[in-house]
């Protein structure tokens, strides 16, 4: 049943392009009506029309404790009862500056924005003030927010040549974008080959996770640490969905690389708009009112999104144990789709990010994630839908994993999996 949300659904289009305020959740790549919410708790996320559905959207990844978690609920309201915005600074700005330092030591100093857009767009204005350097490398697939300069992946068979991917976004804005391939060294060593002086950052999400999860190869992550180096470019991790997901160190952590500046967002705002961006002092020191590159925000660090993030920090450093957890959940859910789909998906997961690709053999790079046959996808996710499962309503999205999911929860999403799946794999 989803009368309400199909009513909501048309109101919403009457004044909001799409009906929606972010293009996924139209639902538009799954042929379906968007679930317009009313409320979530813990796995549970309940639309109006009454259905509730155990959630592995978790609002794109800042989710991590489940919905509502009530510590983070409670530092909420605390913060909203002295004050909405100052715009002046507060204790907890440098609190959460500093809780990030120590959790990823690579961020001695920080920046606090409104989202992972604005974080991502600041990095490479400093990347480009620091080094006076005008281009940067990003590659094919990967998603750094929808500023004018990296809204570009570049035509299929047109690697090097860098066409935007929005109208609005000047040829002019992309040409200083130039694009390598995910998991491709060959095609970073060639930009690097062409553009060496005039390259100041290589842009990268370490774990790929906009087109489909898909995990960096053995040792490309330290060679994108060595290419940079050699040739005096900045190496920014964008760990907006990575950093605290795959651990309290973010991929950074996990990978053993150290990048020279990193973007957080999604989990750091526990729900609230935060992104961050940060790194080695000599390179933040560079940032305005301290040095020459601007940034500004009437919101940025605002104390009730400040709470929100920093609370969310505390509970999961004080729980180390929920890495394992999720790692432990979201390889179950892994094996249950290898075990009933056998060949007929591939299944990429690290930690509580995961994704199931209706293609066969593995997906390593963006040709591979879209080599995938997005209808079987729709009907995938339409029937785990119907069943109480809400995933991303795209074949190009992760599935996150939450603290708050229980041992039935995953039980029952197994089985689901399972059997839509093996009914799929017999329409083969
Ligand atoms: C979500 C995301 C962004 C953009 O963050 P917004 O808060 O949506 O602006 C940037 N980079 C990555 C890797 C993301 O997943």
């Amino acid at each position: 049943m989803d009368t309400k949300s199909k009513e909501l659904f048309e109101a919403a289009k009457r004044h909001i392009p799409g009906g929606v305020n972010s293009p996924v959740r139209a639902f538009g790549a799954v042929g379906r009506t968007p679930r317009f919410i009313a409320s979530a708790h813990g796995s549970r996320i309940t639309d109006v029309d009454g259905n509730e559905m155990i959630d592995y959207v978790c609002s794109w990844g800042p989710c991590i404790l489940g919905h509502a978690h009530p510590r983070v609920i409670e530092a909420v309201i605390r913060a909203c009862r002295d004050g909405l915005t100052f715009g002046a600074p507060t204790k907890r700005e440098a609190e959460l500056a500093e809780l990030i330092a120590e959790l990823m030591p690579s961020m001695e100093e920080s920046r606090l924005v409104n989202s992972g857009t604005e974080a991502v767009m600041s990095a490479v204005r400093l990347a480009r003030g620091f080094t006076g350097r005008d281009k940067i490398v990003k590659f094919k697939g990967c998603y750094h927010g929808h500023s004018d300069g990296l809204l570009v992946k570049a035509g299929s068979g047109a690697l090097t040549s860098s066409v935007p991917d929005s109208a609005g976004v000047l040829a002019d804005n992309a040409k200083n974008t130039l694009i390598a391939q995910y998991n491709d060294r060959a095609s970073v060593e060639k930009l690097f080959s062409e553009h060496a002086d005039r390259i100041a950052a290589v842009l990268v999400e370490p774990v790929a996770a906009n087109m489909g999860v898909i995990l960096p190869a053995r040792e490309f992550l330290s060679f994108l640490r060595r290419i940079t180096r050699q040739n005096g470019a900045l190496l920014i991790f964008d760990e907006v969905i990575t950093g605290f997901r795959l651990s309290l160190g973010g991929a950074q952590e996990y990978f053993h690389v150290t990048p020279d500046l990193t973007t957080l967002g999604k989990i750091a705002g526990g729900g609230m708009p935060i992104g961050v961006y940060g790194g080695k002092r000599e390179i933040m020191e560079l940032v305005a009112p301290a040095g020459p590159v601007y940034q500004a925000g009437t919101l940025s660090g605002n104390p009730v999104a400040t709470a929100a993030g920093l609370e969310t920090l505390r509970i999961l450093q004080e729980d180390p144990g929920i890495y394992e957890r999720l790692e432990r959940k979201t390889g179950q859910l892994a094996a249950a789709v290898n075990k009933a789909a056998k060949g007929t998906v591939c299944v990429n997961q690290i930690g509580s990010l995961m994704s199931v690709f209706f293609t066969e053999g593995s997906v390593t790079d963006y040709e591979r994630a879209v080599s995938s046959d997005t209808g079987r996808y729709a009907a995938y996710f339409g029937e785990l839908l119907d069943r109480g499962i809400y995933t991303a309503p795209s074949q190009f999205e992760a599935m996150f994993v939450s603290d708050a999911h229980t041992a039935e929860d995953i039980a029952y999403t197994c089985r689901v999996m399972e059997e839509a799946l093996s009914k799929e794999k017999e329409s083969l």
